[in-house]
C-alpha cells in the first residue's frame, strides 16, 4: 500500500490521518528485510522506530543514508573491512539536519567501498543487484541508496556523488538523482574521498522529492568550511515556473549520432535516437535546444583528469584509516606493522590500486607534471562549461551510452563511448555545478537516465527545468514492481 509511494504522497496520507509514521517505518522496515537477501541494499537495517515529528514535510517519512554518513551508536562502515566495526560518536550534519525534520532512518546503505568505484560490487558485505534485472549492477556507488528506491522501499535516500556516485546508479535504477552546486549541503561527518569533488546528493522518484530534500539539507555550516551562505531560496516554491525561453545545449562530440552509426553498438544508438526525441518535445514545450561543439580532446581528458585528481586526494584523506584510531585493530609490533597488516587486510584490490595510483601522482618529482596539469585540465574543463552557461541556462545529455551493465560486463576503457558518453557526469563535480538525472526513456526493459546540468548557484533553475522535462518523459515516480510483497 505505502511501498512505492512518494514523499508528497506519503505527507498526504499521514496529514489525513490515514497511517502513523510508525506503520510507514513497519511497512519500510518489512520491505528492507524481505529485499535484503536478493538485492542487498543494506549493511544495518533499523528496526527500532524512532520518531521525532516536526513541521517539515518530511516529517514521519522514512528514508535511508548512504553508509559512509557518521551516525551516533549506529554502525558505519564506508562498506569497507577497514571499518567493519566502526561506531560513530558524533553526527553527521546531514543525519542531523533530517532527524531534526522528522526523517525516519530505515537503514544504512551498501556502497562501493569508501564509495570509490561505480559497480556496487565492492562493498565488504556483498554485491547490490539492480531492482530492474537481478543480472545487472545498480551501478554506484551509491548502490544501496539507489536500489532502495528503485525498489519502492523509501521515497528517498541520501547519497555522494564525487564523480557521478548518485546521478549514474540513478540512470540505472529509473529514479532520479540531485547533485546540488558545491558548498550548498555540508559533508560534515560524510567519508572524505576526494574533497574538493565531494558533494552530498539525493535519490528521490521525482524532482519535486528532489526539491524537499535539498531545501531540508542546504545551509551553512561552520563545520564544512566550503558550504555556502545560505541563498534563502526554497527551490520546492519556483518548480513551476515557466521555462519558456530557457536554453539547453547538448554536446555534438558526445551525442551526434552519426559518429556511432558503424559502431554497432545497438544499445548506444537507441539512447541517443530516443535522446533526440526528447529534445524535440522540448522544443515543443518552449525550451530552446541546440547543439555546440566542443574540443574533444577536452572532453576524452575527463576521466584520466578525474582519476588523477580523485585518486591523489582520496590517498591523502584516508591515510587516517590506519587501523589504530578506527576499527579493527591490525597485527603487529610496531605502529608500522600494524597499519601495514590492517590497511593490508582492510582493503579490497581496487582500493589499493587507487591508493598506488595516488601516492604515486603525489610524490613530489610527479607532482608537477600529473596532479598539478590534472588540476589545469579540470580548470580549462570548467572554464569552457562555465562560459557556456554564459549564454545558456542548462546542459542536457544522456546520463550514460547504455543500460546497467550486467556483472560480467566490462568497460571498454579508450572506446569513445566510455570516455565520453560514461564520464561526462564528472563535470558536475569538476566545477561544483548544480547536476540532475532522471529517467527517459527504456531500452530492452531497463531505465536510462537524463542528465541536465546548469551554472552554480541556479539549482532552482536546474530543478524547474527538470520538473518540466519530467512531464515530458511519460516515467516520474516510477519504480521496479518485483517481488510479491504489499504493505
Ligand atoms: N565512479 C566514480 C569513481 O570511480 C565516481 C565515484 C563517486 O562519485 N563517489 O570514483
Amino acid at each position: 500500500m505505502y511501498r512505492g509511494k512518494s514523499i508528497l504522497e506519503l505527507r498526504e496520507s499521514l496529514d489525513n490521518g490515514n497511517v502513523t509514521s510508525e506503520e510507514l517505518f513497519g511497512s519500510a522496515n518489512k520491505l528492507a528485510h524481505y529485499f535484503q537477501e536478493d538485492y542487498n541494499s543494506f549493511v544495518t537495517i533499523i528496526d527500532k522506530c524512532k520518531v521525532k515529528r516536526s513541521n517539515s514535510l518530511i516529517s514521519g517519512i522514512p528514508y535511508a543514508l548512504k553508509d559512509n554518513f557518521s551516525t551516533t551508536g549506529i554502525l558505519t562502515t564506508g562498506s569497507s573491512n577497514i571499518l567493519k566495526d566502526y561506531v560513530p560518536v558524533y553526527d553527521a550534519t546531514v543525519y542531523k539536519k533530517l532527524k531534526r525534520a522528522g526523517g525516519v532512518l530505515v537503514g544504512k546503505t551498501v556502497l562501493d567501498e569508501l564509495a570509490m568505484g561505480g559497480t556496487g560490487t565492492t562493498g565488504h558485505t556483498g554485491i547490490v543487484r539492480n531492482p530492474w534485472d537481478k543480472e545487472r549492477q545498480i551501478g554506484g556507488s551509491s548502490a544501496g541508496s539507489a536500489a532502495s528506491v528503485a525498489l519502492g522501499i523509501v521515497p528517498f535516500s541520501i547519497g555522494s556523488d564525487t564523480g557521478d556516485s548518485v546521478r549514474k546508479p540513478a540512470s540505472f535504477g529509473g529514479i532520479v538523482g540531485f547533485k546540488p552546486t558545491y558548498g550548498l549541503i555540508s559533508r560534515y561527518g560524510m567519508f572524505a574521498f576526494a574533497s574538493s569533488l565531494d558533494h552530498v546528493a539525493t535519490l528521490t522518484r521525482n524532482v519535486r522529492d528532489a526539491a524537499i530534500v535539498t531545501d531540508i539539507l542546504k545551509g551553512q555550516d561552520p563545520k564544512d568550511m566550503v558550504t555556502l551562505k545560505d541563498d534563502g531560496k526554497k527551490y520546492v516554491d519556483t518548480l513551476d515556473n515557466d521555462i519558456k525561453g530557457r536554453k539547453l545545449f547538448y554536446i555534438k562530440e558526445i551525442c551526434d549520432l552519426d559518429l556511432y552509426k558503424d559502431s554497432g553498438d545497438s544499445e548506444l544508438i537507441e539512447v541517443l535516437e530516443k535522446f533526440h526525441e526528447l529534445l524535440d518535445k522540448c522544443r515543443e514545450m518552449g525550451f530552446v535546444v541546440e547543439e555546440v561543439s566542443v574540443d574533444k580532446d577536452l572532453f576524452n581528458a575527463i576521466y584520466p583528469t578525474y582519476m588523477c585528481i580523485s585518486c591523489a586526494e582520496a590517498t591523502s584523506n584516508n591515510a587516517n584509516l590506519t587501523g589504530i584510531q578506527f576499527g579493527p585493530r591490525g597485527e603487529g609490533n610496531s605502529i608500522e606493522e600494524i597499519m601495514f597488516d590492517a590497511r593490508t587486510k582492510g582493503f579490497s584490490e581496487l582500493i589499493k590500486r587507487r591508493f598506488i595510483l595516488g601516492s604515486y601522482i603525489l610524490q613530489k618529482e610527479n607532482q608537477e607534471k600529473l596532479f598539478l596539469n590534472a588540476c589545469r585540465v579540470r580548470h580549462m574543463i570548467v572554464d569552457k562549461i562555465t562560459e557556456l552557461f554564459k549564454e545558456y541556462d542548462g546542459m542536457i545529455l544522456p546520463a550514460s551510452g547504455g543500460i546497467a551493465p550486467k556483472f560480467d560486463e566490462k568497460d571498454e576503457k579508450l572506446s569513445d563511448r566510455y570516455l565520453l558518453l560514461e564520464n561526462h557526469l564528472a563535470i558536475g563535480n569538476f566545477g561544483g555545478f548544480p547536476s540532475i538525472t532522471l529517467p527517459f526513456a527504456f531500452v530492452s526493459d531497463m531505465p536510462v537516465g537524463i542528465n541536465i546540468t546548469g551554472g552554480v548557484k541556479c539549482d532552482d533553475i536546474v530543478l524547474n527545468m527538470a520538473e518540466r522535462i519530467e512531464e515530458l518523459t511519460g516515467y516520474k515516480d516510477i519504480y521496479a514492481k518485483v517481488g510479491d510483497i504489499d504493505v
